[in-house]
């Protein structure tokens, strides 16, 4: 009997060993909070200036007694091949057994569009981001590494369990529901979901001993219920999804980055799905409050002309972060709701990963037809009603204007393409796009270098009969439909009983959106941003089949060729250099601007707020740290943490000011224009945005100056015209010399008396941490630097204050 016993308990032993073994870990990526330019709107002027929720990597391991692979969700945009290659290299330096490698490491992004840009290296991602910023790329790539590793080392026996539920229809909403209704009737027909997804799909991971370590789930929603006017880094509702599941799972009172257990809301076939549920709605113009045009997503303007610019969705919260914990609340009670619940299918069967090169600017279908060399359409440049573009550009356009097809045509075709050793775009590649007027050849600019990929990374992973598929874009609710079909057909026919399909959006590499051909014939955002033409969603879906064959049939597809690098900047080009952080005069780093010791009546004042002397947060991000808790005082002067600049509930809010100490300064000017002498000079002062228009010579009321700088506005000084928005001072006493020196130039003014310092702003809405009345208090160290460049010292202040 002892005998049998013990041989079961071998037997049982074995099967374990034929099991898994999981892991998973998590790396803080956060980074560049202030002066650099946001991944995801496109939009310049969208710059960081402080922190919402600190940004993460997640990684899963999952391993049989064969193979390995490793997931990695990255809070951000996208991944881009920079960081992606980076990543590899440093995985090889750290495990020389190769046991991470492009073919069994998948990188997606879960498509915040608020986390900072500066990773790229196709030119016209690094336009966009305004240059390269080392401090985002190496933020990125260090903390995916670090995530994998920390994930290895974890490794325990365990299981992977597969579960699935619905969201209320509220949870999501389509933005291009015009494009969605050209795709066929009967295949509609067959979704009651309608024109989104409400699946979750979401995989837990246990150990044998018993303790849950963490989920990854995907679930379809764009990163955008924070719009381009938010400039505080974020990881959006994703992110506060993440964060949320993971502070409860873990001991009471653990603040973000104090947890273990691991929880990735990862992105999948979002290309048009919206968080951004109340609607397209037209703000301003005649047609205010009406919906927009459903076809074009334009609002008339006071001309009656249609734009796109006041065509825009809003979220369901009374603002958008409300709008983002709304939409995370959801995910996270699905999320919860399967963890929770006990139908779960434990995976079981082999763990592989297939990988390929594929060149997609020509690739020959098998059923005829090819795809095209990248280019965007007039569409493009329209935006969505997530974040609209500029100028006349709309939704729906099937026509080019003559205008911008002269700047595109008999400009930047000719410029970019042809002189640097490429063919310009000809007919036959016009016509490959159609019906998409083409704006942008982009995949045929070749300066400064590549502005768009040609071969795309494909990739898929198995762990028994879940295949996820890594795609380099965002597929539209019909696009990933299609090609899930196809795959699941595809591994049935082969002998996989019952496989389910995860699509792992934005992974490895961008190459914008994936529609399907019906779609893409009505030319909205999504179709538009198509890239290699209507044939784009039918190629994937067959090399996404037969990456499947391979997979089912243990074999490596062609490992066709990369992409020949791209000499991408590798310099901080854009962003302002840091300097030494001063300060106002009497004043301390440190030091209140606002009254300490406040009360606050929480039914009144939702959210307290601090300000005081602070230091640029861009000198360190404090990985893996924080810049502040909100403590709680227990009794007997006990604090207790209760958040920290990670939680959802707190904002830090960075800003750059400027002093001038010296009340009166004479300007001696070595320039007179000769015609007009009296005409008033302009010059750059202090490099940065202001302007003086100033007769040199006079002399000038600093005082009076700062006034104008306190105010916020732009100082033109004895400009003839005032215009909006710009602080004129006419009352300066003159010194003019009529004998004055005519010919020479203007030599640069320095100021020396100028001081650009910064103030930091703290703020926490205790009801999202369901924070009771008492004191409490904002303890805060920001390193500051020096001339030298390095640290000199740490900006800190307690502040306290009582809750009601
Ligand atoms: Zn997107």
């Amino acid at each position: 009997m002892r005998a049998m016993l013990l041989g079961l308990l071998a037997l049982g032993a074995a099967s374990v060993a034929e099991g898994y073994m999981v892991g998973v870990g998590k790396a803080d990526a956060t980074s560049s909070l202030t002066q650099t330019a946001m991944m995801g709107y496109a939009n310049p002027s969208q710059q960081s200036s402080g922190l919402h929720t600190r940004l993460w990597a997640r990684a899963f391991v999952v391993q049989d007694a064969d193979f390995k692979v490793a997931f990695v969700s990255l809070d951000s945009g996208m991944p881009s091949v920079a960081v992606r290659q980076e990543v590899v290299k440093r995985l090889l330096q750290k495990f020389p057994d190769q046991r991470y490698t492009a073919r069994n490491v998948m990188i997606s992004g879960t498509h915040s569009h608020s986390g900072p840009g500066g990773y790229f290296e196709y030119f016209l991602f690094e336009i966009t981001s305004l240059g390269f910023v080392n401090q985002t790329f190496e933020a990125f790539t260090q903390a995916i590494v670090d995530s994998i590793v920390i994930a290895d080392a974890s490794l325990v026996d365990g299981s992977v369990s597969l579960q699935k539920t619905k969201l209320a229809n509220s949870s999501n909403i389509n933005r291009s529901p015009f494009s969605y209704l050209n795709n066929p009737q009967a295949e509609r027909d067959r979704y009651p979901d309608g024109n989104t997804d409400k699946d979750m799909v979401q995989l837990r991971f246990d150990s044998t001993a018993g303790k849950n370590l963490g989920v990854f789930n995907w679930f379809a929603i764009h990163g955008t219920a924070l719009n381009f006017t938010n400039t505080l880094i974020s990881g959006d509702s994703r992110g506060i999804a993440s964060q949320w599941m993971e502070q409860r799972h873990q001991t009471k009172g653990a603040l973000p980055g104090q947890e273990d257990y691991v929880a990735a809301f990862a992105a999948t076939n979002l290309g048009d799905v919206s968080p951004n549920t109340a609607g397209s709605v037209c703000h301003g113009g005649p047609a205010e409050g009406q919906m927009c045009d459903f076809e074009t997503s334009t609002c008339p303007n006071e001309k009656e002309k249609p734009r796109s610019t006041e065509c825009y969705n809003l979220g369901p919260g009374k603002d958008m972060y409300e709008s983002a914990r709304i939409m995370a609340q959801q995910q996270l009670d699905a999320s919860e709701l399967m963890v929770a619940g006990t139908d779960a299918k434990v995976l079981t069967g082999p763990v592989g990963a297939v990988h390929q090169y594929t060149n997609m600017s020509g690739y020959q279908l098998s059923t005829g037809g090819h795809t095209c060399a990248a280019a965007m359409g007039y569409s493009f440049a329209s935006g969505t009603t997530d974040g609209p573009g500029d100028f006349d550009f709309h939704q729906h356009q099937l026509n080019g204007t003559k205008f911008w097809d002269t700047v595109s045509q008999d400009i930047l075709d000719k410029l970019i393409s042809k002189e640097w050793g490429h063919r310009n775009p000809n007919a036959a590649d016009f016509a490959c796009h159609a019906p998409k007027p083409v704006l942008l050849f982009t995949g045929m600019y070749h300066f400064p270098w590549h502005w768009h990929p040609d071969t795309v990374e494909l990739q898929l992973i198995r762990i028994g009969d879940l295949f996820i598929a890594g795609v380099p874009g965002e597929f539209t609710t019909m696009a990933g439909r299609r090609i899930r079909e196809a795959v699941a057909a595809k591994a049935k026919s082969l002998g996989v009983a019952n496989p389910e399909i995860v699509i792992s959006g934005l992974s490895n590499q961008y190459t914008h959106y994936i529609t399907t051909p019906e779609e893409y014939d009505v030319q909205r955002y999504e179709g538009a941003s198509t890239l290699f033409g209507r044939n784009t969603l039918p190629a994937y879906t067959e090399l996404f089949e037969g990456l499947a064959v391979n997979m089912v049939n243990g074999q490596q597809p062609p490992a066709g060729t990369p992409q020949q690098p791209v000499p991408y900047f590798k310099t901080s080009v854009f962003p302002p250099k840091l300097h030494a952080d001063e300060l106002p005069k009497a004043v301390s780093f440190g030091q209140a601007i606002n009254q300490t010791n406040a009360d606050y009546n929480v039914s009144s004042q939702p959210m307290v707020s601090f300000s005081f002397y602070g230091a640029n947060l861009r000198h360190d991000p404090l990985k893996g740290s924080s810049f502040y808790t909100v403590e709680k005082n227990t009794g007997n002067n006990t604090w207790v943490p209760v958040a920290n600049d990670g939680s959802v509930s707190t904002r830090m809010r960075w800003a750059s000011r400027k002093t001038i100490e010296d009340s009166l300064m004479e300007l001696k000017s070595e320039h007179v224009d000769e015609q007009n002498p009296n005409s008033p000079m302009r010059h750059l002062w202090g490099g940065i945005n202001e302007w003086i228009g100033s007769r040199f010579g006079r002399t000038i009321d600093f005082a009076a100056v700062q006034k104008c700088v306190d105010a916020g506005k732009k100082v033109e000084i004895d400009r003839l015209i005032p215009s909006e928005g710009v602080c004129t001072l006419l009352e300066v006493t003159s010194s003019w010399k009529d004998n004055h020196p005519v010919k020479s130039m203007v030599r640069d003014v320095s100021f020396p008396f100028t001081k650009t310092y910064s103030t930091v702003t703290l703020s926490w809405e205790p009801a999202v941490d369901s924070a009771g009345a008492g004191e409490y208090r904002f303890n805060f160290a920001a390193p500051y630097q020096g001339e030298d460049g390095q640290l000199h010292g740490y900006a800190s202040i307690s502040n306290s204050f009582n809750l009601h």
